[in-house]
C-alpha cells in the first residue's frame, strides 16, 4: 500500500528541485495507481519485464526510470518509452543503448553508474572509467544517447559518516565531470538516495533519490 502520509513527509524533507522516482519494483498496479493519484509521475523499476508491463497497463504520462543493473539483451524492449536509465556501467551497455533508440528514432537519456560503496558491490565503474568514455572519441560519435550525470548507492551499513562519504565522492565526481560537457554528455543528475539515507544524499547534493519501502512498505521477495 502507498502511503500518503510518508510521501508528505518525504517531499516535505526535501527541495523541490530534488526528484523524487517512486521505487515500485514487486508492487502491484494498484499501489503504483494509488502513487499516481496523489501527483507522483516518476516511477522505478529494476527489472526490464516488470517495467514493461507495468509501462502497458498505467497511464502514459508516466516517467519510467530503469534503475537496476541494464542487461544487454533486454535493452530493446523499453527502449520506446524508458525515461531514464540509471544503471550504465559498460560503454557496451551505452552502444547498445544507442542503437535501439535510433530504431525508435528517439534519444534516451542515461546515467553512468559509479561505484561509489566501500563494500564490495557487483556494479559500478570507476570515476576513471566514466571519465574515459565521457572523452572517447566512439562515445562522442554516438547519436541517439545522452548522458546527464550519475547514479550511485552507497554501502548498506548503519555508519552515517561513511555512508555521507561515498555520497559526498559522487558529488565530487559529477563536479569533476563538468568540464566534460559536450553534446552528448550534459550533466545536470546526481542520483543517490533511498528510503534509509536519501536525507543523507540531499545534503550532499543528490538531485534525484530513489525510494521504495518508505512508500510502499517492505518488498516480498
Ligand atoms: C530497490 C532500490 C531502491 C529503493 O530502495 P528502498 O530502500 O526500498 O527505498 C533504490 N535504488 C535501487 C537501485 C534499488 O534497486
Amino acid at each position: 500500500m502507498f502511503s500518503v502520509k510518508n510521501y508528505k513527509k518525504i517531499s516535505g524533507n526535501i527541495p523541490k528541485e530534488v526528484t523524487l522516482v517512486a521505487v515500485t519494483k514487486t508492487k502491484p498496479i494498484s499501489d503504483v495507481l494509488e502513487a499516481y493519484k496523489e501527483g507522483l509521475r516518476h516511477f522505478g523499476e529494476n527489472r526490464v519485464q516488470d517495467m514493461v508491463s507495468k509501462y502497458e497497463e498505467l497511464p502514459k504520462d508516466i516517467k519510467w526510470h530503469m534503475i537496476g543493473h541494464t542487461q544487454r539483451n533486454k535493452i530493446k524492449y523499453m527502449a520506446s518509452f524508458v525515461h531514464l536509465i540509471h544503471g550504465v556501467d559498460k560503454f557496451s551497455t551505452l552502444k547498445e543503448i544507442n542503437k535501439q533508440a535510433i530504431r525508435h528514432d528517439r534519444t534516451i537519456n542515461c546515467l553512468l553508474q559509479i561505484k561509489i560503496a566501500s563494500e564490495d558491490t557487483k556494479f559500478g565503474m570507476s570515476k576513471e572509467d566514466a571519465f574515459s568514455i565521457l572523452t572517447s572519441k566512439e562515445f562522442l560519435s554516438l547519436q541517439n544517447i545522452k548522458v546527464v550525470g550519475f547514479m550511485g548507492m552507497a554501502s548498506f551499513i548503519s555508519e552515517k559518516d561513511i555512508i555521507k562519504k561515498e555520497f559526498k565522492h559522487l558529488k565530487e565526481i559529477f563536479d569533476h565531470s563538468l568540464k566534460y560537457t559536450s553534446a552528448l554528455f550534459t550533466p545536470t543528475t546526481i542520483s543517490m538516495g533511498m528510503s534509509a539515507d536519501y536525507e543523507l544524499a540531499v545534503e550532499q547534493g543528490s538531485t534525484m533519490i530513489r525510494v521504495g519501502s518508505s512508500l510502499f512498505g517492505e518488498r516480498n521477495y
